[in-house]
């Protein structure tokens, strides 16, 4: 066996193996998105039965096998209950961990993305900020992080600064309301444009602490619902019962 890797990350999803074993998609900073096995974690005298439920964050000690890695021990420094225990915010978090599934890497850096997870988590877990303000928060920040959110500053065409735009789908960018057609596109009030340059220029951290009026968010969601539609091959299969719950 080779030596013994430790990563922090979280378990985006678990899945029984056999009898006691389970399999879990861990997002880690350090190595992107790894497969990794937990023998005997199904076991209740396990000390991996808690670590490897969906969310768990902190440090894993992994051996690297011939097709995945297997886990040693973890130390988890957060098990963000809050979520757990909430039907409505389980719904949300599973599916802020699939999109985070879909648009990861296997053995690239998982830094960023593990930290807009995490606190994207928090900000669930602790409920001031609407969990659906927080999940498209999450996904538009996720589009910059994988370079596909647009600007919204300054329009494309004409270079003048935006106080208003419309959103072209077959652009996927917003142009002022002077070089996109009447009623084309999705229109982004002042109020959307800011959202939406907060969204791109703020880390992580800080990202999670705003409102918007239910008008402002129609038209950031509508925006975010346009990138996602573009960007992924498939919908996810949490966004059905999101849709039930939200
Ligand atoms: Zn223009």
């Amino acid at each position: 066996m080779q030596d013994a890797l430790e990563v922090t990350g979280m378990v985006l999803s678990s899945m029984p193996i056999g009898e006691a074993d389970r399999r879990v998609v861990l997002l880690t900073a350090e190595l992107g998105r790894i497969s990794a096995f937990a023998r005997g974690a199904r076991k209740p005298v396990s000390a991996l039965v808690s670590s490897t439920r969906t969310f768990a964050f902190g440090k894993f000690t992994i051996f690297p096998g011939r097709n995945s890695y297997t886990i040693g021990k973890a130390d988890i420094s957060e098990y963000f209950e809050d979520i757990v225990g909430d039907v409505k915010n389980t719904a949300y978090g599973c599916y802020l961990a699939e999109l985070s599934v879909m648009f990861s890497r296997e053995n690239a850096d998982g830094r960023a993305l593990l930290s807009l997870l995490y606190f994207a988590l928090k900000a669930l877990a602790r409920g001031k900020m609407d969990a659906a303000l927080v999940r498209r928060t999450f996904e538009l920040a996720l589009f910059q992080e994988n370079g596909v959110l647009p600007e919204f500053s300054a329009c494309p065409d004409c270079g003048r600064p935006m106080m208003a735009a419309r959103f072209l789908k077959s652009r996927m960018q917003a142009l002022c309301t002077e070089c996109s057609p009447e009623g084309a596109g999705i229109f982004l009030s002042r109020s959307a444009l800011y959202a939406l340059r907060f969204i791109r220029e703020t880390p992580s951290e800080k990202l999670f602490s705003f409102t918007l009026s239910e008008e402002t968010m129609r038209e950031v969601s509508e925006t975010a619902d346009a990138l996602l539609s573009a960007n992924l091959d498939r919908e996810p299969k949490s966004l059905a019962l999101l849709q039930v719950l939200a």
